[in-house]
């Protein structure tokens, strides 16, 4: 059996923030505002991977009001709902995703980024897609005020 699960999220940049997506510390002069790490593209695979077996988003398992998730690592929240996904016997069986971002370049991150989710998620680099956009500078993404992410999970039943 199959489920298929939907991710959104969008994160508004500001200076004094270091800037993390997909788990990789990316050298830029602002970095996402949030409660966590505020890591864009991790958290649309969490909601994602939620999503595909109904249960509920990032906001009810990790709430920002919880002291213990603040400036939390995203990968440690991945990892958490990988193994929600474990106990339940599924498997991821791809991701694709998206990184909208006007700047900095996501591309030369790319290959990392996919080393340390493929890592975390315990899948083949195959397995994983991210790709990057820009928003043609239009709208807030496009004008530098945020970074937002989508992804799509499939998980098989093991
Ligand atoms: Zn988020």
């Amino acid at each position: 059996m199959y489920r298929i699960g939907l991710g959104y999220d969008i994160h508004k940049l500001t200076e004094g923030r270091e800037l993390v997506i997909g788990g990789v510390k990316i050298p830029y002069d602002k970095g996402l505002l949030g409660h966590s790490d505020a890591d864009v593209l991790i958290h649309a695979i969490i909601d994602a991977m939620l999503g595909a077996l109904a249960l509920s988003d990032i906001g009810t398992h990790f709430p920002d009001t919880d002291e213990k998730y603040k400036n939390a690592d995203s990968t440690v929240l991945l990892n958490n709902v990988y193994n929600l996904i474990k106990d339940k016997k599924y498997f991821i069986e791809n991701i694709d995703s998206n990184i909208i971002a006007q700047k900095p370049k996501m591309m030369p991150y790319i290959p990392v980024m996919k080393k340390v989710l493929c890592e975390v998620l315990d899948i083949e680099q195959e397995r994983l897609s991210i790709k990057a956009k820009t928003n043609e500078k239009m709208d807030a993404v496009g004008q530098e005020l945020a970074i937002e992410a989508h992804a799509v999970v499939l998980l098989k039943k093991v």
